[in-house]
C-alpha cells in the first residue's frame, strides 16, 4: 500500500507540477483503489493429478464402492510414504520397498481391505504392521483414532515422523508383536493386518467388539495367502474368503507353526 501511495504522489506531484495551476481548491484527492491482499498460495500437489487417475483407473473401475474410502485414496499422497528413489513409481498400482525387507502394500489393496474394514467414523481402529505408514494414515481419513504397531523400531520411528510432518496427528504408533494386538486399547470395532500369519491371531479375535471386523491375509510365508474377511458375532465367527494375495510374512512370538483359528472352525 506504501508503494502505491508513493507511486500516486510521485505521479500527481510531477503532473502538479507541468500541469496548469487550478484556480479553484480541488476537491478531495480520489480514495485510490487497492489491490484485495495477497492470498497466501495453495501447495500445489504435483502428484494429485496421478494419484486420481490411479483411484479411477485402478480402484473405482475395479469395484471399490465406499465413496469415503474412494476419497480417502484420494487425498493420502502416497509418494510421501515411500522412499525418494522411489517417487515417481508412487502411483503405479504395485508394492514398492521401504527398506528393512518390507513393502509398502498395493494401492488396490490398501482400498480393498480399508473398505472390508467397513468404518464408520467414530471406529476405533487397530492395525498390524505400521510398515510406511501409509495404510494407517488413510485409516486415519475415515476415523477419528487409529492404532498402528510395527513391529521393526526404524520403521515405526520413520512412520512417527512422517505422521507429524503431514499433521495426523490421530494416529498412535507403538513398537512391539502385534499378533498380540493392544489389550490396553481393545475393544476394536475393527482390526486390520497387514503381513501375513500363518493362522488368525487369537488375541485380535478376542480384542474385536461384538459386530466388529478382522480383515487378515493367512497363509505361508513366502507364498500366496488367502485375503480374509472375519465378522465376530457374539461368540461366533463368520469369515469370508476374498481370494489370493501375497503379503511378507506377519512374524514375532505368535507364528508357532501350530493349526490355527481357521483351520479348526472352518477347515481351511
Ligand atoms: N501397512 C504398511 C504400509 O502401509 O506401508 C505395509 C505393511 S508391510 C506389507 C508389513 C509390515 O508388517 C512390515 O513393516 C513388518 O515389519 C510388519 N510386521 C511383521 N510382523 C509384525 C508383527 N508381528 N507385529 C507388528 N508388525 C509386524
Amino acid at each position: 500500500m506504501a508503494v502505491r501511495w508513493l507511486f500516486f504522489i510521485i505521479v500527481v506531484g510531477i503532473l502538479g507540477g507541468c500541469a496548469p495551476k487550478p484556480t479553484s481548491t480541488p476537491t478531495s484527492l480520489p480514495e485510490p483503489t487497492l489491490a484485495p491482499p495477497a492470498q497466501a498460495s495453495p501447495t500445489v500437489d504435483p502428484y494429485l493429478e496421478k494419484r486420481l487417475k490411479l483411484v479411477d483407473r485402478t480402484m473405482r473401475n475395479r469395484g471399490i464402492k465406499d465413496e469415503r474410502v474412494l476419497k480417502a485414496m484420494e487425498t493420502v499422497p502416497r509418494h510421501e510414504f515411500v522412499p525418494p528413489e522411489y517417487i515417481d513409481s508412487a502411483y503405479a498400482d504395485h508394492p514398492l520397498p521401504i527398506g528393512y525387507g518390507q513393502t509398502i502394500s498395493q494401492p488396490y489393496i490398501v482400498a480393498l481391505m480399508t473398505e472390508l474394514l467397513q468404518l464408520e467414523p467414530d471406529d476405533k481402529v487397530l492395525e498390524i504392521g505400521t510398515g510406511s505408514g501409509y495404510q494407517a494414515a488413510v485409516l486415519a481419513e475415515l476415523v477419528d483414532e487409529v492404532w498402528t504397531i510395527e513391529i521393526i523400531p526404524q520403521l515405526a520411528k520413520q512412520a512417527e515422523e512422517r505422521f507429524q510432518r503431514l499433521g495426523y496427528d490421530n494416529i498412535h504408533t507403538r513398537v512391539g508383536d502385534g499378533y498380540y494386538g493392544w489389550p490396553e486399547e481393545a475393544p476394536f470395532d475393527a482390526i486390520i493386518v497387514t503381513a501375513a500369519p500363518d493362522h488368525a491371531p487369537q488375541p485380535l479375535i478376542d480384542q474385536l467388539k461384538n459386530g466388529g471386523r478382522l480383515v487378515v491375509p493367512i497363509g505361508p510365508p513366502g507364498g500366496y495367502q488367502t485375503l480374509w474377511q472375519i465378522v465376530k458375532e457374539g461368540d461366533d465367527l463368520k469369515a469370508y474368503n476374498l481370494g489370493g494375495v501375497r503379503f511378507v510374512p506377519l512374524v514375532g512370538g505368535g507364528q508357532s507353526g501350530e493349526p490355527g483359528l481357521l483351520e479348526d472352525r472352518f477347515g481351511q
